[in-house]
């Protein structure tokens, strides 16, 4: 008997151990294949047609090569922040399934972005659409061009408001809470201001999309 055992610790040793992302990140999540991971979006708009924009943005994500589109957010109309007067955004989220490792990811939404007519003149002013990657499994990267969890995705309301509706579970990797404790945190951190009864924080359009495959 312990013979049996220590063939199979030695075997368990001799695994081979080549992933390029790290190890939590291949848990397997129900229905998803190997090779596969899960990226979670925030989309933003506050130019034009806000509406059409997003819808736009999902379209070209849903048809990128190695994205899949799984769930999309309501829409949620919120208040400008940033640059000067700005005109109300309206924001989104999606869950997808990808094969695009991070930057590479990163690439096609900027093309994506480019595609819309994104123009970069002024930091965090108006944008025809702005796409941002909040979440990747459960990866940690910061370099120059990438910064994963998004370093102010806990700090946005509007970025966790839709998150929560279709990934409220998911667990931001550093700070350790769920996409929905930091949600609910953040709402009583910011009072009765962000209830999102009240004008200038409120869902304009209903429906959690679940099936993307009308895109
Ligand atoms: P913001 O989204 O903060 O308003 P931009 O969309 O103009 O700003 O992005 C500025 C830069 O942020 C991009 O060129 C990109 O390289 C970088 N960036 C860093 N981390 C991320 C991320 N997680 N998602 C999207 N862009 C990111
Ligand atoms: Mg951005």
């Amino acid at each position: 008997m312990p013979k049996k055992k220590e063939s199979k610790t030695k075997r368990g040793i001799k695994k081979p151990k080549k992933i390029k992302i790290k190890p939590k990140a291949k848990v397997k999540v129900k229905g998803k294949k190997k090779g596969q991971y899960r990226a979670y979006l925030g989309l933003g708009s506050n130019v034009g047609d806000r509406e059409e924009y997003i819808e736009q943005a999902c379209f070209l994500l849903a048809k990128t090569p190695g994205v899949k589109v799984i769930k999309r957010s309501t829409n949620y109309e919120t208040e400008a922040k940033g640059t000067g007067d700005q005109p109300p955004f309206l924001n989104a989220a999606l869950v997808v399934e990808t094969t695009l490792l991070p930057h590479k990811l990163l690439d096609k939404i900027q093309e994506i972005e480019n595609t819309l007519g994104r123009e970069r003149d002024v930091e965090w002013g108006p944008r025809t659409i702005d796409i941002d990657i909040l979440l990747y499994e459960d990866q940690i990267i910061s370099d120059d061009r990438l910064q994963i969890p998004h370093p102010l995705l806990h700090e946005r309301l509007f970025a966790l408001m839709p998150l929560s509706e279709i990934a409220g579970d998911v667990i931001h990797p550093t700070l350790e809470k769920t996409v929905s404790q930091l949600y609910e945190e953040k709402k009583v951190e910011l009072g009765p201001r962000y209830d999102d009864e009240l004008p200038g924080f409120k869902e304009i359009k209903g429906g959690i999309t679940d099936d993307y495959e009308r895109w």
